[in-house]
């Protein structure tokens, strides 16, 4: 072979192989990256829809954190609310009255230890001066019952929590015959009922239910004063 014959072979060689190879690799290619790119597109679609739905829960993750910790929250709230609310109670419990008068009147007609015509031995009570129909208040918390007698007429006695009993008696009607009441809880209305002159209040204070002593003292030793 001549010099030209091995340039034309090498060039032709080179040239041939040049286009063969840059035909063959563009073909590979062509038919290769449309599979690859496909698959390429398709992994990046999954890879997207796995990350969509990472995220998603994400979300839902931090949507149910956040509904969680506004539900502790609004337990949190409604727990303070109510301890808020039970201090409110106990301090107005505690500030409340805890012993009244049993009318608003602050006059005795008769007062405890008097003997007279209208009492079988010494009057056992204090005595008001108020008109039939006047609303009659329970001097201290208790509960509630209801007598009739010959004497006293329709009363009402309140037991209290140390068994203290206090008497209403001469009374028109009973406004509570049963059950609890609280201190300056209206319970009657007075009158004139059973052994008595004329309308009044007699109020009585027995200790356990036993001897009556007298109401002036117990009611100023728990700050009243029916008389001033
Ligand atoms: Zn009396």
């Amino acid at each position: 072979m001549g010099v030209a014959g091995i340039a034309a072979a090498s060039v032709g060689g080179l040239t041939g192989t040049a286009t063969g190879d840059s035909q063959k690799s563009n073909t590979t290619a062509l038919a290769a990256a449309d599979p690859a790119s496909v698959k390429q597109v398709a992994a990046n679609s999954a890879l997207d829809t796995q990350l969509a739905a990472l995220s998603a829960d994400a979300r839902d993750f931090g949507d149910r954190a956040s509904r969680t910790q506004e539900r502790i929250d609004l337990r949190a709230r409604q727990a303070a609310d109510k301890k808020k609310r039970e201090e409110e109670a106990a301090r107005k419990e505690a500030m409340r009255p805890k012993f009244a008068l049993p009318v608003t009147l602050h006059r005795l007609s008769a007062r405890f230890g008097q003997s007279g015509v209208n009492w079988m031995s010494v009057h056992t009570g204090i005595d008001f001066p108020v008109f039939t129909g006047t609303p009659v208040m329970a001097a201290t918390d208790g509960t509630v019952r209801t007598q009739l007698n010959s004497a006293y007429g329709n009363m009402v006695i309140v037991t209290a929590p140390d068994g203290t009993e206090t008497w209403y008696c001469h009374l028109s009607s009973a406004k509570i015959r049963s059950g609890h009441v609280k201190a300056g809880d209206v319970i009657a209305y007075s009158g004139d009922s059973g052994n008595s002159t004329g309308p009044h209040l007699h109020f009585e204070v027995r200790p356990n239910g036993t001897a009556a002593i007298d109401p002036l003292p117990w009611l100023r030793s728990h700050g009243l004063d029916p008389t001033s």
